[in-house]
């Protein structure tokens, strides 16, 4: 296992996490245990979990599995979430917190899920940071962390505040292009960084040839995604949701084969992607600005799914707009061809053409 400082905190964390979300049978505990146990001996010693995952029932999976690191003298770091931002929400929520997962303080405690800076402000306001200084002063929390959905100016912008020690955001293979902009502010800062996402929620092991500037000669595409997010030095972990032990093997052995590319190779891979991601939405939102109020990237995500899954008999668009944007194909169709948003397009995508198709699916053609 190779480990990293955790920014300016003094912590060693391993470079692979273990994120508490896809188990894939939370109430079978034993099963959920061992998982964690064989990515525990093998070196990992960050556990990153949220009350929202399996509705609790991941922390308390944790708790378990820790009361048997414990037994077995295996150290271990643990994390987790709140969406609360008063005092007394967030005591509350941390006096669960702790009791699921059977600690006396939590390692890294994160503020959930900044998805706007207006979001940041209002939870400010809420007192959020005092209650975290609160909490982090009667040694409940050992350290004060963001988790964050923001991408290029705004990241960095709440990262360069300097209230944090560090911060965790979805970085990947995938995605990595707009969010170049928060190791400006984690270098700065000397925060901690984690990564979610690493494998752009299974866009990349299920795409490979569009993935394959990644690779070297002998690396698997899920070893090359996790060596990729290793070469940034500033990244401290990075986060597997594992389902089960079989995939903890699989991690551990890409920790064995890792060999580390120079700055300059990195660089070299980052822009030998240009041709692979060519077309894709990345997500960067410079187009969100439509006069009619169309949610651009949430449609041109959607037509993302139409590229990555062309499996006969499945209706991508409507599946993703229907269950995961919650629109209507319809507002599609009051795009008026006005031009500003593919003026935007860091990407080049023929915006105006997509919507159309999305608005009237039976003149799409076949990819
Ligand atoms: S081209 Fe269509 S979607 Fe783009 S900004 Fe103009 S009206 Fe909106
Ligand atoms: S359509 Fe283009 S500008 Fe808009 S979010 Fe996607 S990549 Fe960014």
């Amino acid at each position: 296992m190779l480990y990293r400082e955790y920014g300016r905190t003094g912590e060693k964390v391993s470079v692979l996490g273990f994120g508490g979300m896809r188990f894939a049978h939370i109430d079978d505990h034993d099963e959920c245990i061992r998982t964690m146990l064989a990515a525990a001996e093998g070196g990992v010693n960050y556990f990153d979990t949220a009350p929202g995952y399996f509705e609790t029932k991941s922390e308390t999976v944790f708790g378990k599995a820790f009361a048997e690191f414990r037994r077995r003298n295996i150290p271990f770091y643990a994390a987790t979430k709140t969406f609360a931002t008063t005092e007394d929400a967030i005591y509350r929520e941390v006096e669960g917190q702790l009791k699921r997962l059977n600690i006396p303080a939590i390692d890294f405690y994160h503020i959930w899920s900044i998805t706007n800076l207006d979001n940041w402000q209002n939870r400010k306001k809420d007192g959020v940071l005092q209650a975290f200084r609160k909490l982090n002063d009667e040694g409940l929390i050992r350290h004060i962390c963001v988790s964050s959905h923001l991408i290029d100016d705004e990241i960095k912008e709440l990262l360069m505040e300097g209230v944090f020690e560090g911060v965790l955001f979805g970085y990947s293979a995938y995605n990595f292009k707009t969010r170049q902009k928060a190791f400006d502010a984690i270098r700065e800062k000397k925060l901690g960084a984690v990564v979610m996402n690493p494998l752009g929620g299974g866009v990349i092991p299920q795409h490979p040839e569009r993935f394959s500037f990644l690779q070297r000669p002998g690396e698997g595409i899920v070893a090359a995604a996790l060596h990729f997010l290793w070469d940034h030095p500033e990244i401290s972990v990075t986060l597997v949701g594992f389902e089960t032990d079989k995939q903890v093997q699989e991690a551990l052995a890409a920790i064995e084969n890792y060999k580390p590319r120079t700055e300059s190779e990195l660089a070299a891979v980052k822009a030998g992607s240009n041709a692979s991601l060519e077309g894709i939405c990345t997500g960067c939102s410079y187009c969100d600005d439509c006069p009619h109020e169309i949610p651009i990237p949430k449609f041109m995500d959607t037509y993302n799914q139409k590229i990555f899954n062309t499996k006969a008999g499945e209706d991508p668009i409507g599946n993703r707009l229907r269950w995961h944007w919650n629109l209507d194909r319809s507002i599609a169709g009051k795009c008026t061809a006005c031009g500003q948003c593919e003026k935007a397009c860091t990407q080049h995508i023929d915006i105006i053409k997509r919507l159309k198709e999305i608005a009237s699916p039976s003149a799409a053609p076949a990819l």
